[in-house]
């Protein structure tokens, strides 16, 4: 069996840091709770030996509030790794020992790393640490991550743990008089009892127990005598403590553990004078302000627009150039045919189309790991708290929809999986249900095509008017649903603000490429392949023998026509297969189902071409671009056939202004992509995500067709 060395530790307290320092391997670096919800695993080589590193979710407690918690309590139960190395942000001890205290109960041989040592050092701070670790009977480390300081140390305190582990000797904190004798006998019934296998010991179960906490509550309901004894235990003294103490057991054991740490560091913490307004309190004074700090947001964000704009404008139109470029050797190459057609229309117009959105997503996600990595993003979750509260949602929701593209580039599978973090189960159905509304990367490139084309002067202004309308909406949904389906009451406020920091370039450019290759990724396997698949549904089946008979007829008889001039009749033939291609296209499969659904859609302005990138867009955002690319050079008039999309549209008679803004509300609104669809399915239930796919499609399509309805009277 090999042996695993777990990371645990608060979020943000540098678990991802110092895992890619111990196993080089690259990871996400993010700078607000809530990110690393996955397990991440390495290898660490040390002296011939090699550790398998897993890098656990970040957790404030043991107790499982949250998914993530839950994720980080049973791979040290059900795993029962070798070692337990718990990362502690050394500027904020008090709050981080408190997860250690509860590891320590559970008996699982530890290392406590004190990291972000530069920082404690330059806030003036002193922590003694021999004193702390023979206080708490653990080795102790002081680290610097991000630097690469104190990895030596680290590297020899695993090697001394492992090589002379230590004999599993579980913490033991007095709870006070009323608790420890209620806790000893409920750890006398466990004991005798199957519940205690010899790996948790009965005093941390029986602890959870006055926590109530609802796994390990239901780990015990297999044993109804015992279950019944404890709740017993329990509920009297609960009901004595509620009398005497004016408090519950759950409260009580939460004000021991902190009266442990506060006595455990005594003696070993020393402050400066002037500590309490240091830089980032200063800073924050300002950019918290009541005010102000609404002011600074909203021009940072509005500022981030029209930066990206204005940078990713030049390099979109060289990628614009460069596959059209490639489309257009290629069909010179290629006899006119199947295959031609298939690598021009279906591949490089739909991958391209996709891919030259790439300059302008590097630039807004380079801004968004400065905002994450900076700290500011937290403080932006912070001053919107109250608003969302207002909405039936919680200050942590802010985080799944600024990931889900509450700043636009971001991406709703990641985003409802930020949920985890939400503690109330109703403002996470709400926070899930609502954070799809938004503008994610996908949408961008849709709404920057028919921006583009139909608001020519405007690019970063009407993306913040979308990017604005999809707030509204998600909020007030989110309300609706609040006060409706899913009414309840809200739980209060618990988010961390890290202290504001200078993002390293190697970080961002880290993050940002990640974020850069994941849509990447999704552009060369899903969209290549679900591009093909709406290319073939626009070429078969071909037309009957009879049509192609009377195609061929018509051109023979242009062709044998007397002329007079040879443009003449170029122009003509090419209108007559315009034509041609139109019913082609018209007769295929997409062509008969988009047209199927004309009836309805065109209360909303959409034609059978765009009924046609809307379904595709189900299966991803990112394909509504390429597929409307590909209806339109496939029903193609002009000769010059890659025409940039955009200025094809906005010389087709069949578009103006009312359809474009009725086609971005109805984008921005309907149907979440299969993907998140699949994510909200197992995150709060496949009943949730049915209903997500059939409310946002009515809704959007309410939405559409009002607008729609209304330029109509407008436009004349
Ligand atoms: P995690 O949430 O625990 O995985 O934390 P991360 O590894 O993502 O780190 C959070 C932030 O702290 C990042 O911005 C890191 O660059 C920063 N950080 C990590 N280690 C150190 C350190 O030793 N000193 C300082 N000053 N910052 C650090
Ligand atoms: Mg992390």
């Amino acid at each position: 069996m090999s042996t695993t060395i777990a990371l645990m530790g608060n979020p943000n307290s540098g678990k991802s840091t110092l895992f890619n320092l111990l196993t080089g391997a690259r990871q996400h670096v993010g700078n607000y709770p809530g990110i690393t919800v996955e397990k991440h695993e390495g290898i660490l080589s040390l002296d011939g030996r090699e550790l398998v590193v897993v890098d656990l979710p970040g957790t404030y407690s043991l107790t499982a509030y949250t998914a993530d918690e839950l994720v980080a309590r049973n791979f040290l139960i059900n795993e029962r790794p070798n070692l337990v190395v718990i990362v502690l942000d050394a500027t904020n001890l008090e709050r981080s020992l408190y997860l250690v205290t509860q590891v320590m109960e559970l008996g699982m041989p530890i290392i406590v790393v004190l990291n972000m040592m530069d920082e404690v050092r330059k806030k003036g701070i002193g922590i003694d640490l021999p004193g702390l670790s023979r206080t708490l009977g653990v080795p102790v480390v002081g680290m610097s991550a991000r630097n690469g300081e104190g990895k030596a140390d680290l590297l020899s305190a695993i090697t001394q743990a492992l090589d002379h582990p230590p004999a599993p000797k579980p913490l033991f904190i007095s709870y006070g008089p009323d608790l420890d004798e209620t806790l000893a006998r409920m750890e006398a019934h466990i004991a005798s009892s199957p519940l205690a296998d010899g790996r948790i010991p009965p005093r941390w179960l029986a602890i959870k127990y006055l926590e109530q906490d609802a796994h390990i509550l239901s780990l015990g309901e297999r044993y109804p005598k015992l279950h019944a004894q404890l709740l017993e235990a329990v509920h009297t003294l609960a009901t004595h403590t509620t009398q005497t103490l004016g408090a519950d057991p759950e409260a009580l054991v939460a004000d021991y553990r902190y009266g442990y740490i506060a006595s455990a560091l005594r003696g070993i913490l020393s402050w400066p004078v002037e500590n309490r307004y240091d830089f980032s309190d200063k800073l924050d004074k300002l950019l918290t302000n009541k005010f102000v700090g609404p002011i600074i947001m909203l021009g940072v964000i509005y500022g981030m627009f029209e930066v990206t704009f204005r940078l990713g404008e030049t390099p979109m139109e060289w990628m614009e150039a460069f596959f059209r470029w490639i489309g257009d050797s290629l069909s010179e190459l290629l006899p006119e045919g199947l295959l031609a057609s298939l690598l021009v229309s279906g591949m490089i117009d739909g991958v391209g189309g996709v891919l030259s959105f790439v300059p302008l997503i590097l630039i807004m996600f380079f801004f968004l790991a400065f905002l994450e990595d900076s700290g500011y993003m937290a403080r932006m979750a912070y001053m919107l708290d109250r608003v969302f509260r207002t909405f039936g949602l919680h200050g942590c929701s802010v985080v799944p929809f600024i990931v889900s593209g509450g700043i636009p580039g971001g991406c709703a599978v990641p985003g409802v999986m930020a949920a985890r973090t939400l503690r109330s189960p109703k403002e996470k159905v709400a926070t899930v249900l609502t954070a799809p509304f938004l503008v994610c990367g996908a949408k961008v490139p849709v709404f920057l095509l028919l921006a583009g084309a139909f608001f020519p002067e405007s690019g970063g202004a009407a993306l913040f008017w979308i990017t604005l309308a999809g707030w509204t909406i998600a909020l007030i949904t989110a309300r609706i649903l609040r006060s409706t389906i899913i009414r309840g009451a809200s739980t209060p406020f618990v988010m961390e603000l890290p202290p504001y920091r200078m993002p390293t370039l190697r970080g961002m450019l880290l993050h940002t490429w990640e974020r850069v290759w994941q849509y990447i990724k999704k552009a060369g396997t899903v969209i290549l392949a679900i591009s093909i698949l709406v290319w073939a549904a626009m070429t078969f089946p071909g037309l009957p023998e009879e049509r192609v008979d009377y195609w061929e007829a018509q051109r023979q008889s242009l062709q044998t026509q007397t002329w007079e001039s040879s443009e003449a009749m170029e122009a003509a033939l090419q209108e007559m297969e315009a034509a041609q291609r139109q019913e082609e296209l018209r007769y295929s499969f997409a062509g008969r189902f988009g047209t199927a659904l004309e009836p309805i859609s065109q209360w909303a302005g959409f034609d059978w071409r765009t009924n046609i990138a809307l379904i595709g867009g189900f299966a991803a955002k990112e394909v509504i671009v390429a597929s409307l690319g590909t209806a339109y050079s496939l029903g193609e008039i002009d000769p010059d056939a890659a025409t940039p999309l955009a200025e094809r549209l906005a010389r087709d008679p069949a578009w103006d202004r009312g359809v474009a803004i009725s086609l971005i509300a109805f984008v921005l609104l309907y149907a979440p992509c299969l993907v998140t669809v699949t994510v909200i399915g197992r995150e709060i239930g496949w009943r949730w995500a049915f209903f997500s796919m059939a409310f946002n499609t009515v809704l959007a399509f309410t939405v559409a067709t009002v607008i729609f309805r209304l330029s109509r009277l407008l436009l004349g």
